[in-house]
């Protein structure tokens, strides 16, 4: 497998389309074209990962943050990027960095918390607007069954678990060709009436292009006819932060203990809510402050994230048991879950790539 082949994987877990418009994901160092047999996964690209990376001859690492994430106008080897650029290069190491795209898909950075946490009921906190497309098709009846499948299998028509979902309605359809068309039926000239089957499958805007194309490559007719309409629904899979739930409620002392030590969190900071028994929980991985309303909105007795300021833990104060854990702690258990992630996918397509996650992921900050 190609990176590019190993890029695309990640893509369809978390699609780059997500991702902030600023933030720069995909390839850092190396060639898409590489073929890849050893992965190493971790949080950031540090001298200690990279050093890890050529003892355990990787030619892969994939990093949440991305390396290279504001431009650059030279590549020294006296600046850490440079150094961390030329390291890579001389060893033949490629990076590639699923960064917020991961951070706003299901099962991605806050998910991952959330399982971390021990939540049940996991859902997305604050679900993204649509992302998806109804797509409209008029076909010749003996022709659904093709256009359907070549549709289905560019990525139109999952719904949840659920693929090949479609809904079909039959009418007539009429047209009359001009002078110069080749029509697949009737006549030039003439005008005609056909028995048509109207398809409509659902299709995430990432796949639009390819499902309009492997529509065109099936649909028997010189000009099919098709409508796209935008849907108002918000999704389950794709959004910002978590939320769950306990089995049993925690008093506040217990929770902020059970955070401490299911994310090895030396120091944790926080502000007391308006319960005292702790249930619903949501989190954001990371930075995640801007949902602080999203998680009082939905009712959560606690938030727990990181790089949180002292302005927003006068707002929650009161309100809500605001958390914060620390962005390393609560971000680094997605390390595991990009491994699980691909040694899945490895093993369903036969690919014998090995992946682990690196040894030499480190907090930089320390406590005193
Ligand atoms: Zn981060």
């Amino acid at each position: 497998m190609t990176i590019k082949e190993i890029n695309s994987l990640i893509s369809e877990w978390a699609p780059k389309e997500l991702a902030w418009e600023k933030d720069n994901i995909g390839l850092q160092v190396g060639s898409y074209e590489k073929p890849v047999h050893k992965i190493l996964a971790a949080l950031d690209v540090t001298i200690d990962v990279v050093d890890e990376c050529i003892s355990k001859n990787i030619d892969l690492l994939i990093v949440h943050h991305p390396l290279i994430f504001t431009s650059i106008k030279s590549i020294n080897s006296n600046d850490r990027i440079g150094e961390l650029i030329f390291k890579l290069i001389e060893n033949r190491i490629s990076v590639i960095a699923a960064h917020t795209n991961l951070d706003f898909t299901k099962y991605g950075v806050s998910y991952t918390l959330a399982q971390k946490l021990e939540l049940k009921n996991i859902k997305i906190l604050k679900p993204a607007e649509s992302h998806f497309k109804k797509i409209a098709v008029f076909v010749p009846s003996d022709y659904t069954e093709k256009v359907a499948e070549s549709m289905a299998n560019a990525g139109a028509g999952v719904i949840g678990n659920y693929d090949y979902c479609s809904f079909r309605t039959s009418g007539i359809g009429t047209f009359k060709g001009g002078k110069e068309t080749k029509p697949f039926i009737g006549t030039p000239g003439e005008f005609e009436k056909v028995e048509e089957i109207k398809l409509e499958m659902i299709v995430p805007d990432w796949k639009l292009s390819d499902v309009t194309n492997a529509l065109r490559r099936s649909h028997p007719y010189e000009e099919p006819a098709f409508d796209i309409y935008p849907l108002e629904i918000e999704t389950e899979y794709y959004g910002g932060g978590a939320i769950g739930t306990f089995e049993e409620a925690l008093t506040q002392k217990k929770f902020l203990q059970h955070i401490k030590e299911k994310l090895n969190s030396e120091n944790i900071k926080y502000v007391e809510g308006s319960q005292d028994k702790i249930k619903t929980v949501a989190v954001c991985g990371g930075s995640g402050s801007n949902l602080i309303p999203d998680a009082v909105a939905a009712k959560a007795d606690a938030f727990v994230t990181g790089d949180v300021g002292y302005h927003s833990f006068i707002e929650a104060n009161g309100k809500i048991l605001l958390a914060d854990a620390g962005h390393f702690e609560t971000e680094v258990a997605i390390v595991e879950s990009i491994v699980n992630y691909l040694k899945n996918k490895f093993i369903s397509l036969k690919e014998n790539i090995q992946i682990s996650a690196a040894t030499q992921i480190k907090n930089p900050i320390q406590n005193i």
